[in-house]
């Protein structure tokens, strides 16, 4: 049982800020001229104590794409609707090592789209919620869940979802591969209509620390103050959060880091620290992989200058 203060904590957050803060390295994203065009110079880090409290400094409340750290909501909502055993079943909960957008991820496990976290699964989690076949009502109970878990509203940057939209070839040759191997539960079209919205839904750091409370939190929102999901799917969450929340580069972070974490194209990372706290930060300059090189600096330096791990066992 560790107990850190939360003085120690304001002070670590800040001095990764100032230390990163004039990092110049990575790219931003340049498959859409949205994500090509955001401020390189934004940064935020943003941490939710299992209280409540949020320390946080830099640009925590600019909302950027939430693209690929919508997986693991919406993996919540279908764990929420179908409980674990069906999500495993149906989608599976296996690290692939490849890039997000791989086709082979839905091959890979026979047929399988191996986890819910990388596009394959996603698309498959999205064609599993409920009401299915009706987009309206399935997209409400999408952003519910978000909002649910981030304690307010997430919005839809139209702009973003309307590049993604004209450019998403790759996911729906994934769509239709899922439809080939029976591993998609509602029509094809729809399902990844409602992965390319949820992608490009604006979210906020602070938004997304709040999202890694609640899961460190088991399901309790320490904002809302509302039971969000049973506690029983906590673990279940961070585990797939753990073995894929990077794709191909999943074992180095979490060598390197010591903490799941989930990545996006926009620039964000959300960090879960079961029993103690959700992290998050956000810059948008990418590594090559397509991770924040300024979010990945700051939450490994403040996990080391914290001495946490979530394997060392203390
Ligand atoms: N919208 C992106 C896609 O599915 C998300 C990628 C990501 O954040 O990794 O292609």
């Amino acid at each position: 049982d560790k107990k850190i203060s939360k003085s120690k904590i304001k002070e670590v957050v800040n001095a990764a800020y100032q230390k990163f803060l004039n990092e110049q390295s990575g790219k931003n994203a340049d498959y859409i001229p949205y994500l090509a065009n955001i401020d390189k110079n934004l940064f935020g880090i943003s941490v939710c104590l299992l209280n409540g409290e949020i320390i946080e400094v830099g640009n925590t409340d600019y909302h950027f794409g939430i693209e690929s750290v919508s997986k693991v909501h919406t993996a919540i909502l279908a764990m929420r609707q179908y409980g674990s055993d069906e999500v495993l079943n149906k989608i599976g909960a296996d690290a692939t090592g490849l890039p997000f957008n791989s086709i082979m991820a839905i091959l890979l496990e026979n047929d399988h789209p191996s986890t819910p976290l990388v596009n394959a699964g996603a698309i498959s989690a999205c064609s599993m919620v409920k009401p299915t076949g009706d987009s309206d009502a399935k997209w409400k109970a999408i952003v519910t869940n978000i909002k649910d878990l981030c304690a307010s509203d997430p919005v839809l940057i139209d702009e973003l979802y309307k590049s993604e939209s004209d450019t998403n070839y790759n996911n729906r040759a994934i769509s239709f591969l899922l439809k080939n191997f029976d591993r998609i539960y509602d029509d094809p079209d729809l399902s990844l209509d409602l992965y390319t919205r949820q992608c490009s839904l604006g979210i906020t750091a602070q938004q997304l620390a709040i999202t890694g409370a609640t899961i460190a939190n088991k399901g309790f929102n320490p904002v809302s103050k509302q039971v969000v999901f049973d506690a029983g799917l906590a673990p279940k969450i961070t585990s797939l959060i753990a073995s894929v929340g990077f794709y191909e580069h999943t074992g180095d972070w979490i060598y390197s880091s010591g903490i799941p974490a989930k990545s996006g194209v926009g620039g964000g990372v959300m960090g879960v620290m079961p029993g103690l706290f959700g992290i998050a930060a956000f810059a948008p300059p990418l590594d090559d992989a397509g991770n924040s090189v300024k979010a990945q600096l700051a939450i490994k330096y403040i996990m080391n200058e914290l001495s946490l791990n979530v394997f060392s066992g203390d």
